[in-house]
């Protein structure tokens, strides 16, 4: 048959119309396209090999090889796949069969502006070619025995031809004649930088010049027990760029509910403790080895930032738009399979490896509570991973929250927490003292984000989680030990302890909601509390921080006042000799207190009036 000039089909003509037209942002896609085509090829080759006797070229070397002409101009894509005759050449390229283009046009007809820099984030298949192409040349052989080979040719516009072109190989060749714009593309280096970010677990040999590209295996494809570490290791080095090992790894299949293959990796540093701002998401998609989304923002949630490593999926299309798998609902069951499983090694690392999960944690359980505030579907898998120090803990030494509900005594209902810049600042405020009488352990938490994790968490096991600086604290109390407590301390007597607490809430004014004797304290005279509910005294302080100009009015507080105290009893006396005395007392009371809660004073006022006190006290 000789030459035969054919029309493109309306929607491929279309297609092909705005691949030309429009300026795009991510060409390289082109030949990422182009491998994959390739590969399919080969696959499929292979497959038929097993099926058929009689291949035409059957023991030609199953690979890709690719060369440029810098001079001429031109990149050239040779595989030696199964090929397509002269019927498939025309159906296959002449019409819009694919899943990409279809849903490019799709996305265009539903965006009224025709937005057509869409583009750059779809793989349009073969037609990408002609994003940085002006002619393209398709010669191809098949393997059925009888095909003559044919070229195809088209410089995108309205038609293609197609004539019988006799003397090839089996498999196709792609011979791109590149347009101004593109002569990039006929540099060995380009190609070599595109073929690495994109092709470099492509199943088969890639060439370039002669020489093999993709070096590197596919890891993850393989069994777990083909790997040795030391591969396991270099393939971290090249998904991570990473110099070091990492700190552990997870490699796993699933079948059901969906086709994932995964290997991540968790590395020895956090770069983001580093000060190197945040990071980016380190895990990426593939599809059969193909890359779909480098370094996925939507793969894993994004409190998981830290992980190194490829997930692969043959159920997502591989010409799936990055905006497409924002809201895909195949991407979400990924997340959700795979970061189950995360969770589940993480627990297993916990419990086999002490020293080596308190590294990782150490390192990363930022993350883990950046996760427990932010991520609703994981909460109750991360709060168990979570680590504090507690009273009943060793300094550095770090307990879980279900460690402490193990401990917790009968009488005990909730697991009671507080916020201090350091161990030793905590147990030298008066928050403890209730904790120490009852024998009950109290979780430090050192961290500012702590006690917004505790918020979000509310309970554990089905157990309250209570902040030590609430008002309505209510601990279980022991008659007994109660009577003792009051007769040993002597408290004021009932009436003078109310009319002592009315007028200091008068002196206080607007600062206190409320004065109370505490039921709380045993060595200390004050103590300051929250009466709303849902915050402590570090949210506050960290809200405030967050709002330097004053801007946020302080909640409400409380001040309570330990009625068994010398200071507290002397003041009573002292307000009946003294009054405009005691209330300086009083409000220096109230700063101090307000200081041991870690809320901020204004310290000029509060000086100048410690040194008055001072002044009496010499006198
Ligand atoms: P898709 O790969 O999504 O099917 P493409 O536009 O990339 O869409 O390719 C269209 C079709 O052309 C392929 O399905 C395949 O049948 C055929 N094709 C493209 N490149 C090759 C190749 N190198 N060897 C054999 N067939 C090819
Ligand atoms: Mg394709």
């Amino acid at each position: 048959m000789s030459k035969e000039t054919m029309e493109f089909q309306s929607e491929t003509r279309k297609l092909l119309d705005i691949v030309i037209h429009s300026l795009y942002t991510e060409r390289d896609i082109f030949l990422r396209e182009l491998i994959s085509n390739a590969a399919d090829a080969l696959e499929k080759m292979r497959h038929e090999s097993i099926l058929k006797k009689d291949i035409f070229d059957k023991d030609v070397e199953l690979g890709i090889n690719i060369s440029v002409d810098e001079k001429a101009h031109t990149l050239t894509v040779v595989d030696t796949g199964l090929g397509m005759t002269r019927d498939e050449l025309v159906a296959n390229l002449g019409t819009i069969a694919h899943s990409g283009s279809k849903t490019f046009l799709n996305e265009l007809s539903e965006h009224e502006q025709k937005d057509t820099s869409l583009i750059g984030q779809f793989g349009v298949g073969f037609y990408a070619a002609f994003m940085v192409a002006k002619l393209v040349r398709v010669q191809s052989r098949s393997y059925q025995m009888d095909d003559k080979g044919h070229e195809w040719v088209s410089d995108g516009t309205g038609s293609y031809t197609v004539e019988e072109c006799p003397g090839l190989h089996r498999g196709t060749k792609l011979i791109l004649e590149l347009n101004d714009d593109s002569h990039d593309y006929a540099k060995e280096d380009t190609v070599k930088r595109i073929i690495k970010q994109y092709s470099s677990f492509v199943p088969f040999p890639i060439k370039l010049g002669g020489e093999k590209v993709n070096t590197v295996q596919a890891l993850w494809a393989k069994g777990k027990n083909e790997i040795k570490d030391e591969e396991y290791n270099d393939f971290y080095k090249f998904v991570g760029a990473a110099y070091d090992e990492p700190l552990s790894r997870l490699h796993f299949s699933a079948d059901v509910p969906l086709s994932i293959k995964a290997l991540l990796f968790i590395p020895k540093t956090n770069m983001e403790r580093m000060g190197l701002g945040r990071m980016d998401p380190g895990v990426s998609l593939y599809c059969q080895k193909i890359l779909i989304d480098q370094h996925s923002k939507t793969i894993l949630p994004e409190w998981l930032r830290f992980l190194k490593g490829v997930i692969d999926s043959e159920d997502i299309p591989l010409n799936i738009s990055r905006q497409a798998l924002q809201d895909n609902a195949l991407v979400t069951k990924i997340n959700k399979v795979v970061t189950t499983r995360f969770l589940k090694h993480l627990t297993a690392l916990a419990k086999k490896d002490d020293d080596k999960y308190a590294e990782f944690w150490k390192t990363f359980g930022m993350f883990l509570k950046e996760g427990a505030t932010s991520d609703f579907t994981h909460r109750d898998a991360i709060a168990k991973l979570l680590r504090f120090e507690s009273s009943a803990s060793e300094s550095g030494k770090l307990i879980s929250l279900a460690e402490y509900v193990e401990r917790m005594p009968e009488s005990q209902k909730d697991i009671y927490y507080i916020n201090g810049p350091s161990r030793e600042a905590v147990e030298a405020g008066p928050y403890l003292e209730a904790f120490k009488k009852q024998n009950f352990e109290i979780i430090y938490t050192l961290e500012p984000i702590d006690d917004f994790v505790f918020s979000h968490l509310g309970e554990f096991d089905g157990k309250k989680l209570v902040s030590a600086d609430r008002a309505d604290l209510d601990l279980p109390e022991d008659k007994e030990d109660k009577k003792e407590v009051e007769e040993a301390a002597e408290k004021l007597d009932k009436n003078i302890a109310a009319s002592l607490t009315k007028w200091m809430k008068e002196t206080l004014g607007d600062r206190v909601k409320d004065v109370a004797e505490s039921k709380r304290l045993v060595d200390s005279p004050a103590i300051i509390v929250n009466p709303d509910g849902f915050m402590t005294s570090s949210m506050e302080r960290i809200m405030r921080a967050q709002t330097p100009d004053g801007g946020l009015p302080m909640s409400a507080k409380n001040l309570e006042i330990n009625t068994g105290h010398p200071l507290i009893k002397g003041l009573a006396e002292l307000r009946v000799k003294n009054e405009a005395f005691a209330k300086t007392i009083v409000e220096q009371i109230h700063d101090n207190a307000m200081i041991q809660a870690g809320l901020m004073v204004e310290p000029r006022a509060m000086v100048e009036r410690n040194y008055r006190i001072l002044a009496e006290a010499v006198k």
